[in-house]
């Protein structure tokens, strides 16, 4: 590909270097870059592996032009190469002035996220969510956040991109879980025995090992698996559907439920739904948005509960801010929903004193209904 006017050097690692003069450069560097990816797409056997097929992708980093110094050409190669695999790898990027300092402050977080968790920066607030119809609360959902020395809280959607893109997301999801669950059992100790719900990225589904550690972290915690319910996005759960529907059917054995989340803007299909028997459905919020601003949206939400209740999958509303809204998934009897309208995510502290205030609530009511009774 690079041909005589090239060289092709390994640099270290998976990394490798290809330099080309003018002259292979005259058509343009994004020719070579296209010529190699297309090259390494091609299919090929490991002497002695048999019959499997391995492909190769590559994130091309593309530095053109002069500079002071050949290491400066180097860094800034390696620049658009880290913009190439932030944009989604086996694709190339061609450096420019401004690139810097994004995958600069990117390698920052990711440096300061690597130490976050030994640090013990992350903490979990917890978002009830209610049944729809006797407003009495049904679950907690533990929500990351993450208290950095220099950054102040920052919100999941700011850091679990970086997490899943490094792989890190692993050993935090396992940290999420464990801590959820425990707060589960603190909760049934102190008289409020309510259930909890995590969120699970597509890379902890990766491997076989979710499956043990969901297994060990309950007998460890002793939460009862019934209390834990594990949330995946819709996209999550497509991108190997086989495996996903194999791991989350051991980990239902367990008596673990299984919702999934953002429904409706990812691509599950109706035989995806009912081979891995999901438990529930949590509308994307955006639907619960547009539900009241025009016929579609509320058409749509009315679907979407039809669909659950005719799979027998409860459904549930995600972001519930107005009443309005509230009284439309009533009336469309939308079976739970969570929202700022009931409550924000709580803080331990205050999600105990939410927890302490609905039981009273609850003790309260049932003494009223023996003294009607009586
Ligand atoms: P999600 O699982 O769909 O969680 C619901 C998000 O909607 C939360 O945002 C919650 O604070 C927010 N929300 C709830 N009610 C309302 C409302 O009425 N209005 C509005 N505008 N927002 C509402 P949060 O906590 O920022 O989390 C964002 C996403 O980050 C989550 O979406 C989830 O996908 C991900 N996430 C959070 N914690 C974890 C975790 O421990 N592990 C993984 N893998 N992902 C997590
Ligand atoms: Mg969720
Ligand atoms: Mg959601």
């Amino acid at each position: 590909v690079v041909r005589e006017s090239g060289a092709v050097a390994r640099l270290g690692g998976d990394e490798f270097v290809v330099i080309a003069s003018e002259l292979s450069f005259a058509a343009g560097p994004e020719l070579i870059a296209e010529r190699l990816l297309e090259a390494l797409d091609q299919p090929f056997r490991l002497a002695g592996g048999g019959q499997t097929c391995l492909k190769l992708t590559a994130s091309i980093g593309i530095a053109a032009g002069d500079r002071e110094s050949a290491d400066e050409l180097l860094r800034d190669a390696d620049v658009a190469m880290y913009e190439a695999k932030w944009d989604g790898r086996h694709r190339y990027v061609l450096f420019e002035a401004g690139m810097q300092t994004a995958v600069q402050s990117r390698m920052e977080l990711e440096m300061d996220l690597r130490v976050a968790l030994e640090n013990d920066e992350f903490f979990l607030v917890y978002q009830p969510t209610f049944n729809l119809q006797d407003m009495t609360p049904t679950g907690m959902e533990a929500l990351i956040r993450w208290n950095s020395d220099t950054r102040g809280i920052v919100q999941p959607n700011d850091f679990i991109p970086l997490l899943e893109e490094t792989g890190l997301i692993v050993e935090i999801g396992r940290w999420v879980l464990r801590e959820a669950c425990l707060q589960g059992v603190r909760w049934r100790e102190a008289g409020h025995p309510i259930g909890v719900a995590v969120n699970v990225s597509a890379r902890q589904l990766d491997t076989d090992e979710f499956v043990t550690d969901v297994e060990s972290t309950l007998r460890e915690t002793g939460l009862d698996a019934n209390m834990l319910t594990i949330e995946i996005t819709e996209s999550a759960l497509m991108r190997d559907v086989q495996q996903t529907a194999m791991r989350l059917a051991t980990v239902k054995e367990l008596g673990v439920r299984v919702a999934i989340d953002d429904f409706g803007t990812g691509y599950s299909s109706m035989a995806n739904l009912q081979q891995l028997s999901v438990d529930a459905l949590k509308i994307d919020r955006s639907f619960i948005t547009q539900m009241t601003h025009n016929q579609e949206g509320e058409t749509i939400i009315r679907t979407l509960v039809a669909l659950g209740k005719a799979l027998s999958i409860e459904t549930l509303a995600e972001g519930i801010e107005q009443t309005h809204e509230l009284s439309l998934l009533q009336g469309e009897r939308c079976d739970g929903g969570q929202g700022f309208l009931f409550a924000r995510p709580l803080e331990e502290a205050d999600a105990a004193t939410f927890l302490r205030k609905w039981t009273a609530e609850k003790a309260l009511a049932a003494a009223s209904a023996r003294d009607r009774d009586s």
